[in-house]
């Protein structure tokens, strides 16, 4: 591909870096032949050596005394015309720089290929034999050593640093022996060595029993055939998959993606993170058998690459990943599928913020295919689209084979002391001797247990971050879950040294302990970030409770997604309201979601669901709508106060976030963004709203300060102007980092 660009003497390169544009370089007589568009390039920057992507032939350069290329990294493309137009557009929407956008879409691993020359030792594709070590170098903790190292380990550290991950093979092609520099740099901490496979096998055999497609029920049908429809027309549509949980979605998916392999195109499904476990893989795998690429967040840097590579090469059809999946090399999509698409997980939180869900939209028009973005408890934005018809709505009203949405009780707790109310603990009482599985799912956002000072009343906070510390009896400890900060527990208060220190909130741990008194011969399991930090623990917890040897369930929010446990037929929820404390204007739609997706855990068999929501205000609308299952009346009355307070869907919204290590510094950097995007905005006469700036909720995170500035739009075009003029007119303070965030999800 690309032939156009052999034999050109100028090419532009995009590189890694904060930049906001592209460079000229000169291709030498000995790299005519191999430098193509779509591979990567070593080049000379400053005095640095640093890998970028040619993007195509330079027509002309203003530039006369140009640099030349040292090396071409790569003996093919990376990546599609096709693909490389959607990287521009992802640029330009998030005002990111290309080479930053390149870096993100490509996977870490590529560092660890074998360079060009060394076609013997080119990568198999299937299954070779893993028994190859090389070493490794990541850049190490340390910033700067009191006593330089020489030139030649400089110029080594610069690449390490670039590469993020570089072997000891690619490090000797291009200096030759380093050896003694590599032990060095070592020595002082500014680089980290590892030891690793080089080349893995991708594919582990996983014994999966073939299934049949379902025979569909009505609105199962209607659905399919309306998606079949733009598939087999090659147009790009796309589709507001709205089923209640349990009405067969899953399969609805399926047989699209059947329809689409028979029409000779491909299928991108993407799930939020947490969701990809084998349950969810193993129907695929059982639909389809080979072919399919997972690409989730436990793959090795190496692993992730050794999948992308079987993408690039065709020898994957279906690919299934979290967010990052959205630029895997898969040509010829047909359909694009993101299931659970109100999840925020969606969200890219750091570096490129880009948000998975809508750039499905973008690439799927790129590439002419259906979107079907599938959830029971949809966005409010999504709802608003749908009704203006810019996703086409597809229902999915009710539950397969008829089976019945649970009965729902909300229990009121003002003036309860204790976290179990009698209904809840009569209902768990009676589904144990019935032999049925329960859940109980603790609504933990917002907070967990904490340690307060009887003497002075303080909670026991994180000193560097603005946060309480979570106490964990089993350890010991208070921790802060942002920086890891650790005191031993219950300890003394730090602003009285008073030494009373009394437990608030409920946390999981404190809930498994009570339910253990409430029925000591139950078997239960605790699910949260502390018991499902091993590899492969969260599977194992989900397989015991599937295959029957645990009767409760309980945990944090990682319970209430998408899993299917046909035995559950009663659902407890704790603290219902905790999510409508967080500093959000989504705290409701938040609410409503979570609530609905855990009450949905319940009765998905044969058995009927009972469900008993506890919460402090049972009369909030976000938690009275999800009992009483009237979404309806949710998305309406979310929609009114949206509209009214001027949020999305009715205004577009940017987020600037202001943080440093001086707090005046910050303080006085967020006065001058502001200033100056006031004055732009009268310069350019838009109509945007800026807010700001204020500390962030999250005032302090790992020692910085932080505030924020919220700009808000009825149009995106003028937030679009004015973001990319300010990004023009700004001067950077070093200490201090400005981060854009378009389109922010969180703003903690
Ligand atoms: P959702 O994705 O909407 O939560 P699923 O697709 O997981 O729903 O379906 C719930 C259960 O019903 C699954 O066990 C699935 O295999 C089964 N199912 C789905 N569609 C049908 C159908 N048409 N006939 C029989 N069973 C079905
Ligand atoms: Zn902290």
């Amino acid at each position: 591909m690309n032939h156009e660009s052999r034999n050109a003497t100028i090419l532009e390169i995009a590189i890694p870096l904060y930049l906001d544009k592209t460079f000229h370089y000169l291709v030498p007589e000995r790299l005519r032949e191999q430098a193509v568009t779509g591979r990567r390039a070593l080049v000379p920057f400053g005095n640095r050596k640093l890998t970028g992507y040619i993007l195509g032939i330079a027509s002309d350069s203003a530039i006369t005394n140009l640099k030349e290329i040292i090396d071409i990294l790569d003996n093919e493309s990376l990546w599609t015309a096709e693909e490389l137009e959607f990287f521009r557009w992802v640029a330009g929407y998030y005002q990111h720089p290309l080479g930053e956008v390149l870096r993100t879409a490509l996977p870490a691993g590529i560092n660890i290929q074998t360079r060009k020359g060394a076609a013997g030792e080119q990568p198999t594709m299937t299954g070779g034999k893993s028994a190859r070590r090389e070493m490794f170098y990541t850049p190490g903790p340390a910033a700067n050593p009191a006593r330089q190292p020489g030139a030649k380990a400089l110029d080594i550290l610069a690449v390490i640093r670039e590469a993020g991950d570089i072997s000891a093979g690619d490090l000797r092609k291009r200096f030759g022996s380093c050896t003694p520099q590599l032990k060095r740099l070592a020595e002082v901490d500014l680089i980290q060595a590892e030891e690793r496979e080089v080349y893995r096998d991708p594919f582990k055999d996983h014994a999966v029993k073939r299934d049949e497609p379902r025979t569909l029920h009505t609105h199962q049908k209607k659905a399919l055939e309306t998606i079949s429809d733009s598939i087999d027309r090659q147009q790009f549509t796309p589709f507001l998959l709205y089923g209640v949980t349990g009405s067969g979605k899953t399969e609805v998916y399926l047989q699209a993606i059947s329809r689409t392999l028979e029409r000779g195109r491909n299928a991108l499904v993407l799930v939020p993170e947490i969701a990809l476990t084998p349950q969810l893989t193993g129907r695929f795998q059982a639909r389809f058998g080979g072919g399919i690429a997972i690409l989730h967040s436990g793959l090795s840097d190496g692993e992730r690459y050794d999948e992308w590579r079987r993408i690039r090469r065709g020898l994957a059809r279906i690919v299934i990943g979290a967010r990052s999946a959205i630029f895997a090399p898969l040509e010829n999509i047909g359909i694009i599928i993101v299931d659970e698409e109100h999840e925020a997980s969606f969200k890219q939180s750091d570096g490129l913020r880009y948000n998975a869900r809508d750039l499905a939209l973008v690439r799927g028009q790129m590439a002419r295919a259906a979107v079907v973005l599938g959830s029971a408890t949809p966005m409010v934005t999504s709802i608003q689209a749908a009704q203006e018809g810019r996703l086409k709505l597809l229902e999915l009203p009710e539950r397969v084979e008829g089976r019945p949405m649970p009965v729902v009780e909300l229990v009121a707790m003002k003036g309860n002391k204790g976290t179990i109310s009698t209904t809840l603990s009569n209902c768990l009482s009676e589904t144990y001797e019935q032999r049925r599985q329960a859940i109980v799912f603790l609504n933990r956002r917002g907070f967990a247990t904490f340690l307060l000072c009887a003497d002075c009343g303080k909670p026991l906070t994180c000193p560097n971050c603005s946060v309480t510390l979570t106490y964990h009896r089993q350890r010991g400890q208070s921790l802060c879950h942002y920086c890891d900060y650790t005191v031993p527990a219950p300890g003394t208060c730090p602003s009285c040294g008073g030494t009373t220190l009394e437990e608030l909130g409920a946390g999981t741990e404190k809930l498994e302990h009570t339910l253990k008194e409430l029925l000591p011969t139950a078997r239960i399991l605790r699910m949260d970030s502390d018991t499902t930090s091993g590899k492969g623990s969260h599977e194992r917890l989900l397989a015991r409770m599937h295959d029957g040897n645990a009767d409760i369930l309980v945990g944090t929010q990682m319970i209430a997604k998408g899993h299917d446990f046909p035995e559950v037929t009663l659902v407890g929820v704790v603290n219902a309201e905790a999510s409508l404390g967080m500093p959000d204007f989504r705290a409701a739609e938040r609410t409503f979601q979570l609530l609905s997706q855990v009450i949905g855990r319940a009765g998905r068999g044969e058995n009927p669901g009972r469900v008993v929501v506890q919460a402090i205000d049972t009369e909030h609308y976000a938690i009275k709508a999800a009992a009483e299952h009237d979404a309806a009346g949710f998305y309406r009355q979310e929609l009114e106060f949206r509209r009214e307070v001027g949020y999305p869907p009715f205004a577009f919204l940017a987020a600037f976030a202001i943080s440093g290590l001086s707090e005046q510094a910050v303080t006085e950097q967020a006065d001058v963004t502001a200033r100056l995007l006031t004055r732009l905005k009268s310069e350019l006469k838009i109509r945007v709203e800026i807010l700001g700036p204020v500390p962030s909720p999250m005032y302090r995170l790992r020692n910085r300060f932080r505030r924020q500035i919220l700009l808000k739009a009825a149009n995106r075009n003028d937030l679009h102007r004015l973001l990319a003029a300010w990004r023009q007119r700004t001067t950077a303070v070093s200490t201090v980092r400005i981060s854009v965030d378009i389109d922010p999800v969180d703003m903690m």
